[in-house]
């Protein structure tokens, strides 16, 4: 395998050993995780045994759990007002366990903006738990926007007003800054843009995420609560469903997702020491997106863009080609090509390209490359 931080090549058998991976998650990860995680993973330094064989209450994995802490707390600058919790159960328990928490036994309604297939689902599940109101729809606008949260009306009571800051499916998401410095708390489903830039952790209630896209491994979700919001928690909730556990017990009340973590560690590393911060892969990130936009906006029509320009992801790049046909063929030669996973969700159908941190700038220039020769051959 050739080194570097990306491709690894073709080997002379014509396998090809590492592609670009353009999976919406679980996602490429840097490859100088993936190599210190395999050198690594007999021996935790210090551990003399693996982390996959180290008990979680043992002074080497309390080392790990407390540096992924510490690591996250200082790639955003959260506050000492907000909790980090190292959870389980997917970003898609938090829709259930947002709402038992933040929302049973309250009389107003909790304010859902709907902008993709994620945020209605997180609504879907919150119905079962207490009153909801749709703040904004997106269906109108064919999930192709986002709205501007600072001119929406929000019942000044709500327990919390719920977003997804970036929609994975259609590759929409909210710009920088928008959260509102006033309003109800605001929560937010983060899953496929956490660590992709610098937030106002001050002005999120509760930001969740799983941290299979930008934060390592699939089976840990991250909570970032502020104290506040502990103590509006009714009594009576199952233990593991009641954020309290996982605050009094610092995410160890029971066995938490050790590798997950151990790899979130190795994740934050690399964000700190190789990229150079959130500011750095902000950065990277806007011109690995531009790349594919320009590309898509360049092309006289033969690629259309889905989501509105003021409303373009940087992590989930969506199109559309001129027929079904051509797009089944644009993936299949694009696979051809070591350019992996490009293929829509079925919802939307067309293209997706995920870049998320991880994918290095030459992966999305071989896709814009790609693209290029493909609308010359085929407009
Ligand atoms: N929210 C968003 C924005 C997502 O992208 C995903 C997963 N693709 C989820 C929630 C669900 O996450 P999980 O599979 O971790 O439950």
């Amino acid at each position: 395998m050739v080194a570097g931080d990306g491709r690894a090549g073709v080997r002379e058998d014509g396998y090809v050993t590492r592609a670009w991976n353009f999976s919406a998650g679980p996602a490429t990860l840097p490859l100088s995780v993936l190599e210190r995680a395999r050198d690594e993973l007999l021996e935790l330094p210090g551990a003399a045994a693996s982390v996959l064989e180290i008990s979680h209450r043992s002074p080497a994995f309390e080392a790990v759990i407390d540096e992924a802490e510490t690591n996250l707390r200082a790639l955003l600058a959260i506050p000492p007002t907000h909790r980090v919790l190292f959870l389980q159960g997917g970003a898609s328990l938090q829709f259930s366990m947002v709402p038992m928490n933040l929302l049973r036994g309250r009389t107003a309604p909790a304010e859902y903006v709907l902008t993709g297939s994620w945020s209605k689902k997180a609504l879907a599940e919150a119905r079962r738990e207490g009153r909801v109101r749709v703040a904004w729809d997106g269906a109108g606008t064919g999930w192709r926007a986002v709205p501007d949260l600072s001119a929406l009306a929000f019942d000044a009571a709500a327990p919390y007003v719920h977003v997804a800051s970036n929609e994975t499916i259609q590759g929409v998401g909210f710009p920088d800054g928008f959260e509102p410095a006033a309003g109800p708390p605001l929560v937010c489903d983060a899953s496929s843009d956490f660590l992709s830039r610098p937030l106002p952790v001050d002005r999120y209630a509760l930001l969740y995420a799983g941290a299979q896209k930008n934060a390592g491994a699939a089976g840990l979700t991250l909570v970032v609560l502020r104290e506040d919001a502990l103590a509006q928690i009714p009594d009576g909730l199952p233990t593991m469903l009641d954020f309290r556990t996982f605050v009094a017990h610092r995410s160890l009340y029971n066995t938490p997702p050790t590798f997950a973590i151990y790899l979130l560690v190795l994740v934050t590393r690399w964000l700190r020491d190789d990229v150079g911060g959130l500011e750095k892969i902000r950065e990277r990130n806007r011109e690995k997106a531009a790349l594919l936009y320009d590309g898509i906006d360049g092309s006289e029509g033969f690629y259309r863009g889905h989501a509105e320009v003021a409303a373009r992801s940087l992590m989930n790049v969506t199109w559309r080609l001129p027929s079904e046909d051509l797009e089944a063929r644009f993936v299949a030669d694009a696979t051809r090509e070591a350019l992996l996973e490009l293929k829509g969700h079925r919802s939307v159908g067309g293209i997706r390209a995920s870049i998320y941190n991880a994918m290095p700038v030459e992966g999305v220039k071989d896709l814009r490359t790609f693209m290029e020769d493909f609308r010359a051959r085929h407009a």
